[in-house]
């Protein structure tokens, strides 16, 4: 290909986006965003505009989107996950020696796929935006609304911050719970857990209101999916007047680790 050729490439793919509105990543002699969306996606996706990928970050947080939607292929029929991991040591296959199929279900992409479920990713993918990039706390997520609705909390009454353990933590034992004590008169605590942030395979437990401290039930730690993400966080409960409970201001994440060994076969470089 001259390099004449590979220009006028660009600029035929160049003139198409632009007419079909569309964007394309251009990637040979030079790196290209030709972006003529109409209505471009914000970098994190909500729920709303990308419910996938939205439940796929709270599900299961660090796992790439990109890796389970996308494949590049090389021009010498080499097949990457992604247009970011394309050094070699992300190689999936090649189309010259394997079908698609083939590479899709093979042991680099299995392992790929085992890595993101447990938080034991490919070295490569450890410094990608797409794998560090996790969601923040959140102050509002869906299980909150649920909640309210169930014991006629308020809204508007939060006021008191989560002290650990820290947000996204992965951990094989039972963590303990840690916060701040409420600015409100309380009777004790209600602690929620909560499938995705949504009130789906919900947690609860009380703690008595003279400690801040405790760590999950046994009971409970042992029915919580392993490797998917439960958003927490906590009520000050006032009995008489649920209305006057308070909440914690943020919801952290954390997730039961399992881990999982890697395929035997995957040449993936950890
Ligand atoms: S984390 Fe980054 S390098 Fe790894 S598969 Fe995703 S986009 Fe590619």
């Amino acid at each position: 290909m001259s390099k004449e050729w590979i220009a006028s490439m660009r600029e035929r793919i160049r003139t198409a986006a632009e007419e079909k509105k569309i964007r394309v990543i251009w990637d040979v002699e030079g790196h290209d965003n030709f972006d003529y969306r109409e209505d471009p996606q914000p970098t994190r996706p909500t729920k709303a505009r990308d419910p996938w990928a939205w439940k796929l970050q709270h599900y299961l947080p660090g796992y790439c989107s990109q890796s389970v939607y996308r494949v590049k292929v090389d021009t010498d029929g080499q097949i990457y996950p992604c247009c970011v991991g394309d050094d070699g040591t992300l190689s999936l296959g090649n189309l010259n020696e394997k079908g698609f199929e083939e590479i899709w279900n093979g042991p680099e992409s299995q392992d790929l796929r085992r890595g993101m479920l447990t938080g034991d990713v490919p070295k490569f993918c450890k410094g990608c935006g797409f794998y560090t990039d996790r969601v923040p706390p959140e102050s509002y997520p869906p299980f909150i609304e649920d909640m309210n609705a169930k014991h006629g909390f308020s809204a508007e009454k939060v006021g008191f911050e989560l002290e650990g353990p820290e947000h996204m933590i992965r951990t094989r034992e039972a963590p303990q719970l840690e916060w701040a004590a409420p600015t409100i008169k309380f009777d004790d605590y209600l602690v929620v857990l909560s499938l995705g942030s949504q009130d789906r395979d919900t947690k609860c437990f009380r703690v008595p209101r003279n400690v801040t401290k405790a760590f999950i039930p046994a009971e409970l730690w042992t029915t919580m999916q392993e490797n998917f993400g439960y958003w927490w966080t906590v009520w000050g409960v006032n009995k008489k007047r649920p209305q006057d409970s308070q909440r914690a201001t943020p919801s952290r994440c954390l997730i039961r680790q399992k881990d999982i060994k890697r395929l035997p076969g995957s040449s993936l470089e950890y």
